[in-house]
């Protein structure tokens, strides 16, 4: 079994420039004030838009990311309707095979409730887990050796099993998204997830999002 951290990454966003340009002209349109563009007065004009709650705007530029994270965590991303997704199969993936070195990978449960892992307490939790863990595995290739399709042998995998998922929002759907999963009302490795540094400090331009293009989710408080 191996015990792995979650990760976010955009794949291919478009330039920067290009998405500003793009949701400038757009916006532009509704005003007629397209003798009013410049180099750079995009990141401006789309900062009023946002303050006036002008948020259809956004909705010209998709991004795409890929998230690693447990199956717990992609369930509740994949509640989001408007937006498109791809998922790992634990139909057709069957983990016994070289291509998965033959065991299950997990997402860590300590890094994402933050244990202490020299408190006792924490310890014997994480201890628990891992032990459920393994049983898990287990109990899976096991029924794999008796017969079973990954299909069947699925069903005793636990809640923190890996999966990769890629997830196209446009930015209007994005905010939407970083609002509810970065906040603390969310699940804790919701927000790991969502939010990869959030540990390290509530820093918006340490996320993948915000560091392709700040002027999109500045105003955020999360
Ligand atoms: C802290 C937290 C706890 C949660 N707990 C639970 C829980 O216990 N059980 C549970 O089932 N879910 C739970 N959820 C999931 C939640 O109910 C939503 O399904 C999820 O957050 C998706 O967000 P959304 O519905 O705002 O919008 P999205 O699907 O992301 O859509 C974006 C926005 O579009 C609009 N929209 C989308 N579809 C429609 C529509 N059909 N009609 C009108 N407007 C629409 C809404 O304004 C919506 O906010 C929880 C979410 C959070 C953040």
């Amino acid at each position: 079994m191996k015990i792995i951290e979650p990760i976010v990454e955009l794949i291919n966003p478009p330039p920067y420039e290009t998405a500003l340009k793009t949701i400038e002209i757009a916006g532009r349109t509704c005003y007629q004030s397209g003798d009013k563009m410049t180099d750079g007065s995009a990141e401006d004009f789309i900062r009023r838009i946002v303050e006036r709650g002008h948020e259809s705007v956004l909705e010209h530029i998709g991004l795409t990311a890929r998230f690693i994270c447990d199956r717990g965590v992609s369930h509740e991303i994949v509640r989001h309707r408007i937006g498109a997704y791809s998922q790992e199969s634990t139909r057709y993936c069957n983990y016994s095979m070289d291509r998965f070195d033959g065991e299950i990978t997990v997402i860590d449960l300590a890094s994402g409730f933050k244990y202490d892992l020299n408190n006792p307490r924490d310890l014997a939790k994480y201890q628990e887990w891992m032990a459920a863990m393994d049983d898990a595995e287990r109990h899976y290739m096991r029924m794999l050796e008796l017969g079973a399709t990954a299909e069947e042998a699925r069903s005793v995998l636990p809640s923190s099993l890996k999966t990769a998922v890629i997830v196209t929002y446009d930015i209007r759907e994005w905010r939407h998204f970083l609002r509810l999963r970065c906040d603390k009302a969310a699940h804790p490795q919701m927000q790991q997830a969502a939010h990869p540094q959030m540990q390290q400090a509530a820093n918006l331009a340490k996320n993948p999002l915000t560091q392709w293009g700040p002027v999109f989710f500045e105003d955020l408080e999360v």
